[in-house]
């Protein structure tokens, strides 16, 4: 935990341009944009990965949907479309181990997802 990017940047540790905040979530954008529009969304609370929430924690992933949903709308892209994305482990393709939604827009997408 002491090692963990997110919560650096959550403890104000490490710089990142906060877009989004309240008692439980935080929004930056991600350092290695892949779309005009890449925030992530992440708990304050360091959580690993999806497959560590507890089943009375499972709520967070909606709040943590719900607050995409408000960025999305206040970026200007809820109207085209934008892609919330989720990684959970090694083969999910998650590099960072702290439970974290992306949120990309701005461009096309592909319909690939694999
Ligand atoms: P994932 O591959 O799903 O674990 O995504 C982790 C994301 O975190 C990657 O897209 C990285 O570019 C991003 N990232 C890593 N370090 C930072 C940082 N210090 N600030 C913002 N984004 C970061
Ligand atoms: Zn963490």
């Amino acid at each position: 935990m002491d090692e963990c990017v997110f919560c650096k940047i959550v403890a104000g540790e490490l710089p990142a341009d906060i877009c989004y905040r309240d008692e439980e979530l935080i929004a930056f954008p991600d350092i290695n944009p892949l779309a005009p529009i890449h925030l992530l969304i992440i708990p304050r609370k360091h959580i690993p990965s999806l497959i560590d929430l507890s089943e009375s924690e499972s709520s967070l992933v909606g709040d943590m949907a719900g607050i995409a949903n408000q960025l999305a709308k206040g970026e200007g892209i809820a109207e085209t479309g934008y892609r919330l994305v989720i990684n959970c482990g090694r083969q999910g393709g998650q590099g960072v181990s702290h439970l974290h939604m992306h949120l990309l827009g701005g461009r096309q997408l592909s319909s690939a997802l694999g």
